[in-house]
């Protein structure tokens, strides 16, 4: 019975392999693994927020005596973290359509002085509360075509992350000009800088350098695949270099 268990058990892993090999299956085996890593990732990333909510109101529950003080602060705490689920369900949300091409990019001609203006405008505000500054130059003279929507949610995410890995005093320069054909972004920041293991990882979903999950800086780790989503979509590529003397560069070319 073992002997014919054995060989039944090898025929059928030939079997398997064969089909894999014949049939082509390795990408969708890989996209299965990927879809499973990434409902894992997720569950995963839900679950702390939803445990410190949950510790929070039985906390109020159960200690009736407790201040209000105290009760503002576990409410104050809860409502951060709610915030922090519906930014990752959104992200969650856009990387699952974005996978199934649920999401179409709808190019526009853009006046890209204009368009960026408006985009960094409550930037150039908020950072300076900061001490810090952000800057636009564009050397652009003409439209050029480029999803709206799109392209500003990829901006936001940079913007966001350029002043949050960045201490007092830092600078956020965005630049756009057109080279060889292409339309160029970047987004320059004078922050802490991206080692270069992480820079192999930066745009990999859930990805972030600080594994201690540190809820000041608050990541998701989401934001660069969206932003890498984003770029693609448009037959484009986003790098990401180092700054001088320090810091970070994100560099996006778009076809014209
Ligand atoms: P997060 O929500 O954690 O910011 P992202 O996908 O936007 O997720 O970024 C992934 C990781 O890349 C971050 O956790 C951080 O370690 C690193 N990173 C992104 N942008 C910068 C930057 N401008 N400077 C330094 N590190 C950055």
């Amino acid at each position: 019975v073992l002997f014919w268990s054995f060989g039944l058990f090898g025929l059928l892993a030939v079997l398997v392999s064969y089909i894999i090999s014949r049939f082509n299956m390795r990408p969708i085996l890989k996209s299965w693994q990927q879809q499973q890593d990434f409902v894992n990732n997720a569950a995963h990333e839900l679950r702390t927020p939803m445990a410190v909510i949950q510790g929070k109101l039985e906390n109020m529950l159960m200690k009736p005596e407790s201040t209000v003080r105290d009760q503002s602060n576990a409410i104050i705490l809860s409502l951060s973290e709610v915030r922090r689920l519906t930014s990752l369900t959104n992200n969650m949300l856009t990387l699952a359509k974005s996978g199934s091409n649920m999401t179409k990019i709808e190019k526009k001609a853009t006046n890209v002085s204009e368009f960026l203006g408006e985009i960094i405008a409550p930037y150039e505000e908020m950072a300076q509360f900061d001490g810090k500054k952000v800057t636009l130059n564009v050397d652009v003279d003409q439209e050029v075509f480029i999803d709206q929507k799109r392209i500003h949610q990829l901006l936001v995410l940079l913007l966001d992350n350029a002043l949050k890995y960045s201490d007092e005093g830092a600078l956020v320069s965005v630049k756009a000009g057109i080279e060889k054909k292409k339309f160029i972004l970047s987004v320059a920041d004078t922050g802490r800088g991206i080692s270069d293991e992480a820079k192999k990882h930066v745009f990999d979903r859930f990805y972030r350098e600080d594994k201690t999950g540190n809820r000041e800086t608050g990541g998701t780790g989401l934001g660069l695949s969206i932003a890498e989503w984003v770029v693609q979509a448009h037959g484009g590529k986003i790098t990401v270099l180092d700054n001088t003397p320090q810091g970070t560069i994100f560099r996006i070319a778009l076809p014209l």
